[in-house]
């Protein structure tokens, strides 16, 4: 098992965000947390990254307990979070914001790793030199997806990838976390879009209001009564 959530809970002050909340990802697969608009699913990808308090339970990644870890020491265990909203550095070129993805690595195995992008996502390649910021939203999203991979984290956490882009990109988008699924990445998928990320995930977990009410291959939970009714609008 690659990561172990053991009945975590978190509080923001007196309002309690997560309430025992178990979840694991296999070495290998791609999990997906599905749940409405306030569930919490951003407050859970922040206590994964470190940076949310946690009021109990615990966090193992491959064995050791980080519950209390920095964020820096998770980053260099191998986790690392593409963030709600992309968050790119605007004014640098995509190159240079390529390269900070792989800040704690220096020579030939970056540039091995850059040309890997380049391959995956051909469109950063041909805008290489450019400022961030020009690039449309669907390839901003790219871009922070390939940041995050040039740090070759042994899990990938994507907050909501789909999110404001145009439903033609958000195919592009769940084509590329296929692609990367099938090269072997773990993934853990935190979206709204309940459809495209359990048409994708091997094992899906959805959340509301705080709790886990269902767990299931992807699959499975696409073929719910409730999941469709509540998430599918079908
Ligand atoms: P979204 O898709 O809108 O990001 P989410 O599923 O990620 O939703 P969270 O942002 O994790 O949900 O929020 C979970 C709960 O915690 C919500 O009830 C929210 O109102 C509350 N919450 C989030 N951030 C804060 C904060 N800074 N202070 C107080 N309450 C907060």
């Amino acid at each position: 098992m690659l990561l172990e959530i053991c009945g975590l809970t978190s509080h923001y002050g007196r309002i309690q965000a997560l309430d025992d909340i178990s979840v694991t990802v296999e070495q290998g697969e791609l999990v997906a947390l599905v749940g409405a608009n306030g569930a919490g699913k951003t407050t859970l990808l922040r206590c994964l990254s470190g940076v949310q308090p946690i009021s109990g339970g615990s966090i193992r990644f491959d064995g050791a307990d980080i519950t209390r870890a920095s964020p820096e020491k998770r980053v260099a265990l191998g986790i690392a979070q593409v963030p709600e909203g992309r968050q790119v550095f605007g004014p640098m070129s995509v190159e240079d914001n390529l390269r900070l993805g792989a800040y704690l690595r220096q020579g030939r195995q970056v540039a091995d790793d850059l040309e890997r992008m380049y391959t995956l996502f051909p469109v950063l390649f041909k805008k290489r030199e450019l400022p961030a910021g020009t690039l449309s939203g669907g390839q901003q999203q790219m871009l922070a997806i390939a940041r995050a991979l040039m740090s070759r984290p042994r899990l990938l956490l994507l907050d909501e990838p789909s999110m404001g882009l145009a439903p033609l990109l958000v195919a592009e988008i769940f084509d590329v976390v296929q692609s990367l699924r099938g090269d072997g990445v773990t993934i853990f998928l935190v979206e709204q879009n309940a459809h495209a990320a359990l048409t994708l995930a091997d094992r899906g977990y959805v959340l509301e209001t705080g709790s886990v009410v269902m767990t299931d291959q992807g699959h499975a939970l696409l073929a719910d009564e409730r999941i469709k009714q509540a998430y599918l609008g079908l």
